[in-house]
C-alpha cells in the first residue's frame, strides 16, 4: 500500500512552485485531502507578514490535531527559514523543520528524519514538477532572493541576495513542461525586472522573452512581480510586440507619495513611476496590476489621501492592497511615528472601495469583446456554469470569466477557445464560447 501524502501550500505563488517541486520528489506518495490518514503532512509556510506567520502555525497546530500516529509533520519554508530556532523550541509538534533551500531534498529529509537548515539557492531545471491545479498553465521560477532593500521588507534578510537561474535552465525547464501539454507560463521571482543583473545582464527579460518566444508548444506567457527601479521603458515595449507574452504588467509601486516613497527605500520617485504606469497603460489592450501598503510608519492623511487619488485617476485593473506589518529586523521597524491600527483600518476601509472602482471600471471595459480564454473546468458557483480564465489574466489572482453559453459541443477543459463576453453581474463577467482556438 502507498504511503499517503496531505500537502498545504500558503502564502504567494513562488511559495506554490516550491511546493510542486517537493511533489516531484514525492512522487511514490499517494496524496489525500484527510490530514488524519496521512503518513506524512507537510506545510508549507509564508513568513512575509504578521497575519501569514498567523496563518502558517494555526495551519500546522490544526495539522497536528488531525493527525493519525506515527505521521511526520514537517513545516518547510519561509517562515520556517527565518524563525528556525525559535520554532524548534517552541513547536514540539513538529518533526522536521526545513527551509527554503531543501525543496529538493524532500525525500531524503524525509528518509533521514532529520532537519537541514543551510539555505540554498534551489531552482528546478532537471527535477520533474508535480504542477498542481492546472493541465495548462505552470509558474516558473526565474531567480530567489533579492537585491532590493526596500525598508519594510524582511525577504533579503532570510532569503539571501538575487541569484538567478541561467537563461539555458529556465528554456529547459520550459520546453520540458510544454512536451507534458503545458502551454501557458507565468515567469516569477522577488524582482523578476532585476533577472540576470547578479550574472552581469541588465537586459535579463528581454533575452527570456526572445528565448520564450522560440519555443515550440508556447501560446502564452507573462512576467509577474516587476521591479519599478528597473524596469524599463525598453522592455514595456518589447512586452508590447511580443507574440506570445501577454501585454500584462504587474507592478507593485507599493505607493505613490514621494516622501513616503524615500522612506520605503524603494530606488524610484513617484514622477518615474508614473512615466513607466503610463507607458504600460499605453500598450493596446494591457492590464495593469500593482500592489500597495497602507499604513506605513509617518504616513499621514495626506499623503494616504495621494495614494488613494492615484489609484482613483490612474484606472488599474487590480489592485493588492496589504495593510503595513511591522517586521523585525527591517529598517521601517525603527521608524516612527507609527500609524495607530484604529487609523489603519478606517485607511483600509477607504482604499478598498477605491480599488473595488477600479476593478469595476476594468470589468465594464472587456463587455462586448472577444477573448481568447482557457476553460479551466466546472465553476464552483454553479453546477451549469464553467470557469474560464482570459489568457491575459494570471491565474489565482485576477479572478474568473464564468460560461454560461457554448455554441460548441464536448468542450475540454485546459483547452483554448475565443469567449464573447456577455455582461457583467455584480462583480462577475459572463460569456459565450463562440469557437475553439
Ligand atoms: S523587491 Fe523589495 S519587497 Fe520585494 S522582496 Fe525585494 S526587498 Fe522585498
Amino acid at each position: 500500500m502507498n504511503r499517503k501524502l496531505h500537502v498545504v501550500s500558503l502564502g504567494c505563488t513562488k511559495n506554490l512552485v516550491d511546493t510542486e517541486v517537493m511533489l516531484g520528489r514525492l512522487k511514490s506518495f499517494e496524496m489525500t485531502d484527510a490530514p488524519d490518514e496521512a503518513d506524512v503532512i507537510i506545510v508549507n509556510t509564508c513568513g512575509f507578514i504578521d497575519a501569514a506567520k498567523e496563518e502558517s502555525i494555526q495551519t500546522v497546530l490544526n495539522l497536528h490535531e488531525a493527525r493519525k500516529e506515527d505521521s511526520l509533520l514537517i513545516m518547510a519554508g519561509c517562515l520556517s527559514e527565518r524563525y528556525k530556532e525559535e520554532l524548534q523550541k517552541e513547536m514540539p509538534e513538529v518533526d522536521i523543520f526545513t527551509g527554503v533551500g531543501d525543496y529538493d531534498k524532500i525525500d531524503e529529509l524525509i528518509r533521514a528524519k532529520r532537519s537541514r537548515f543551510t539555505p540554498h539557492v534551489f531552482l528546478s531545471d532537471n527535477q520533474e514538477r508535480i504542477i498542481t491545479g492546472s493541465s495548462s498553465h505552470a509558474y516558473i521560477k526565474l531567480a530567489e532572493g533579492c537585491n532590493q532593500s526596500c525598508s519594510f521588507c524582511a525577504i533579503p534578510g532570510f532569503k539571501g541576495k538575487l541569484h538567478s537561474r541561467t537563461l539555458e535552465s529556465v528554456e529547459k525547464e520550459v520546453r520540458r513542461l510544454t512536451e507534458r501539454g503545458f502551454y501557458d507560463f507565468s515567469f516569477i521571482s522577488q524582482d523578476s525586472s532585476s533577472y540576470l543583473y547578479d550574472m552581469g545582464g541588465r537586459d535579463g527579460l528581454i533575452r527570456l522573452i526572445d528565448v520564450v518566444e522560440k519555443i515550440e508548444g508556447v501560446k502564452s506567457a507573462r512576467i509577474l512581480y516587476l521591479y519599478p527601479s528597473t524596469t524599463s521603458l525598453e522592455l514595456i515595449d518589447k512586452i508590447a510586440k511580443s507574440p506570445v507574452f501577454q501585454n500584462y504588467f504587474d507592478m507593485p509601486i507599493q505607493h505613490i507619495d514621494p516622501e513616503i516613497l524615500k522612506r520605503m527605500k524603494r530606488g524610484i520617485g513617484s514622477e518615474n513611476i508614473d512615466t513607466l504606469l503610463k507607458a504600460m497603460r499605453s500598450v493596446e489592450n494591457s492590464f495593469v496590476r500593482t500592489s500597495v501598503i497602507v499604513g506605513f510608519p509617518t504616513e499621514s492623511d495626506e499623503q494616504f489621501g495621494h495614494l488613494c487619488d492615484y489609484i482613483e485617476g490612474f484606472g488599474f485593473d487590480r489592485v493588492n492592497v496589504f495593510e503595513y506589518s511591522d517586521e523585525e529586523g527591517t529598517d521601517s521597524y525603527e521608524l516612527k511615528p507609527k500609524v495607530d491600527p484604529e487609523t489603519i483600518a478606517k485607511r483600509l476601509e477607504t482604499i478598498a472601495s477605491t480599488v473595488e472602482r477600479s476593478t469595476l471600471k476594468s470589468l465594464e471595459k472587456m463587455v462586448g469583446k472577444r477573448v481568447e480564454a482557457v476553460v479551466e473546468g466546472p465553476s464552483d458557483e454553479h453546477e451549469f456554469l464553467l470557469s474560464a480564465r482570459p489568457l491575459l489574466w494570471a491565474p489565482d489572482i485576477d479572478g474568473e470569466l464564468l460560461i454560461n453559453e457554448s455554441d460548441l459541443e464536448d468542450l475540454k477543459f485546459g483547452a483554448l477557445y475565443t469567449v464573447e463576453i456577455t455582461q457583467l453581474a455584480g462583480t462577475q463577467l459572463l460569456g459565450r464560447i463562440v469557437d475553439a482556438r
